[in-house]
């Protein structure tokens, strides 16, 4: 089931396991009598464990994304995905990641908690991929590299040749994590499936679909890959609630996108708010639904929110990002407040 070009990458270990089969894997199908799984025959349906391969969620995925059920891997949230692939590729103690920074935070928890490495390659001054900088801080125990496109906290997409530089010279599973993909002007990486082997993509009902509540991540990936996160996760790792309800957000399509036009009309008016304030030095474009911004003291500007009872994040000890706060755009109503705030701010 898996191609050969993972298995020199998987774990040996990760090789040669063999799952735990679930009575829900044993048996799924139609039937009038379940008396497999000791689950209390009363309190239908939630008496009963979900599907473990989320498959009626993953239809309604393969149907949006335009991609084999086979290529997807639903978790509980991104994170899963995350954590999964550092366990799957990489030996605890003698492997690490590649990442880029500043970026999301969880690529270095997760492989720290699995004591892997994190070697964090700097984006340039202005937030650019560099991606022979990246390939030269692969060594021989470098497993997995990590992207983030759009970038978290900078918002900006990353150079599509960049990336696709590294998915051509690092042979092993390079991860682009997605998340803000919705708000972008610029298309998904999951066409480029068919030709990297070695590409995960990861995406999540956390922002765009509005659903941070009910931990939904997705996994784009080569079957071979897809099958062993499937091999490594929680038999029941995504549960029926969240099931039902993701199916349910994910059939309203037209609903999330008419919410998105309002963010990214609501991105665009902030922008140019912010860029009036005497205090402001830069703002960062932004192809997410958050905005990233240089102002002349973070963290007199972010405690001063916090008085005004309006909550932003502040990145000022992260990496190239000294002075910048993170701004989420809300409502038009909380906008509005976080405008009068900051034009109450003296300079
Ligand atoms: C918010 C975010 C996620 C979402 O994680 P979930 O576990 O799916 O909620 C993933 N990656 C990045 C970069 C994010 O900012």
């Amino acid at each position: 089931m898996t191609t050969n070009y993972l298995n020199d990458w998987l774990r040996p270990n990760i090789r040669s396991l063999k799952p735990y089969s679930s009575a829900r894997d044993e048996f799924h199908g139609e039937a009038s009598v379940f008396l497999d799984a000791n689950e209390n025959p009363y309190n239908e349906p939630y008496n009963r464990y979900p599907d473990p391969m989320q498959r009626e969620l993953k239809q309604q995925i393969s149907y949006l994304k335009d991609l084999a059920p086979e290529y997807i891997f639903t978790g509980n949230g991104s994170d899963e995905a995350i954590d999964l692939v550092i366990r799957a590729f990489c030996e605890p103690a003698t492997d690490n990641i590649v990442t880029i920074t500043p970026s999301y935070g969880m690529y270095e928890v997760a492989a720290h908690i699995n004591r892997v490495d994190c070697i964090k390659v700097p984006l340039t001054n202005d937030f650019k991929l560099d991606a022979g900088a990246v390939l030269d801080a692969v060594d021989n125990h470098t497993k997995v590299i990590y992207l983030c496109s759009p970038n978290n906290p900078t918002g900006n997409l990353l150079n599509r040749d960049e990336i696709y530089r590294i998915l051509k010279y690092f042979k092993g599973p390079v991860v682009i994590d997605e998340a803000y993909i919705d708000f972008a002007s610029s298309p998904s990486f999951t066409r480029g499936l068919v030709s990297f082997p070695n590409l995960i993509v990861l995406q999540t009902l956390s922002k765009a679909w509005g659903a941070a509540g009910i931990r939904l991540g997705m996994a784009f990936a080569s079957p071979g890959i897809i099958a062993v996160l499937n091999k490594i996760k929680y038999p029941y790792n995504v549960s029926r609630l969240t099931q039902e309800y993701a199916l349910e957000v994910l059939r309203q399509e037209e609903r999330m996108k008419e919410q998105l036009i309002g963010i990214l009309h609501e991105r665009t008016r902030l922008e140019t708010a912010l860029q009036q304030l005497p205090f402001v030095r830069k703002v960062y474009p932004s192809d997410a639904n958050f905005i990233l911004v240089r102002v002349n003291d973070a963290n007199a500007t972010y405690n001063f929110l916090v008085e005004k009872k309006v909550i932003v994040r502040n990145r000022h000890t992260v990496a190239l990002c000294e002075d910048c706060i993170r701004i989420t755009v809300g409502t038009p109503e909380e906008n509005r407040q976080l405008l009068k705030a900051l034009n109450e701010m003296k300079p």
